[in-house]
């Protein structure tokens, strides 16, 4: 089954023209990382998927299990079961963590004319979720992300994947300094919450996060465009050639 289905991408922030007809296909039960030079898109791909402000699409059509994804607005994209990993980092002072997962969590279940998650039930996801990425207890009732150190934020990011439980979730893992630790949280999480029926986009720049990954796909997005895909191999031969190679 397809989850999502890109076709002819063309994009642009400000004016300026940054996909330029992207291609990708991701069925169920698929992991796929999307690698590629600074300033290929990658960061801007996920943005035009999640909605954000400013990322405009000038052409081509994105399909996301069966709807149109460019016709929702970016709240009813999640609640369709997109998940974007920096849409939730936001800080959200005054609001507990927990609160703040109850709440999605029930409107998501509402837009899916499901029952809302009883308290017993939630407390039990929680626990065993919040397990999954080693978090501290006590972040789950401190206000969102404030205050949190970068790992646990990243943390906190991958135990609300966890809760949320996406269809499709996308992790921007940008450039910065993800040090082993998040590497390795975000992996536990991936690998735990993987299974037939969903779907990860991982975009990395670097192949460190695929040591702990394993990607069914590995594309190239190079100048706003998927110029190669290929498995796990094409990872390992990256990181070893880099990417002049495929642009030159
Ligand atoms: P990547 O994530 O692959 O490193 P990005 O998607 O972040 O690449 O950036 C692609 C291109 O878009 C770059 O040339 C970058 O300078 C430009 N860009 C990104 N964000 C903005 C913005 N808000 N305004 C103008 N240009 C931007
Ligand atoms: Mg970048
Ligand atoms: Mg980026």
């Amino acid at each position: 089954k397809t989850l999502l289905n890109i076709e002819n991408l063309h994009a642009e922030i400000e004016d300026k023209q940054i996909l330029k007809g992207l291609n990708l296909k991701v069925n169920a039960g698929e992991i796929h990382a999307i690698m590629g030079p600074n300033g290929a898109g990658k960061s801007t791909l996920a943005s035009v998927l999640s909605g954000r402000d400013g990322y405009e699409m000038t052409e081509g059509k994105v399909d996301f299990d069966g709807t149109d994804l460019m016709e929702l607005d970016p709240d009813e994209r999640a609640k369709e079961g997109l998940f974007l990993a920096f849409q939730y980092p936001v800080e959200i002072p005054g609001v507990s963590n927990i609160n703040f997962l109850r709440t999605a969590l029930n409107e998501i279940r509402e837009y899916r004319k499901e029952e809302p998650v009883s308290a017993k039930e939630f407390m039990t996801m929680v626990r065993e979720r919040s397990q999954i990425v080693e978090l501290d207890s006590k972040l789950a009732s401190r206000s969102v992300n404030v205050g949190f150190s970068g790992g646990e934020k990243k943390r906190n990011e991958i135990f609300q994947m966890a809760m949320l439980e996406p269809k499709l979730a996308i992790l921007d893992e940008t450039d910065s300094g993800l040090d082993i630790d998040a590497l390795r949280i975000v992996a536990a999480g991936v690998n735990k919450l993987k299974n037939e029926n969903n779907a990860v986009v991982l975009i990395t720049h670097y192949q460190r996060l695929l040591d702990y990954i394993k990607p069914d796909f590995v594309h190239v997005l190079a100048d706003g465009k998927i110029i190669k895909t290929g498995g796990p191999e094409l990872a390992l031969e990256l990181e070893e050639k880099g990417y002049d190679w495929l642009t030159k």
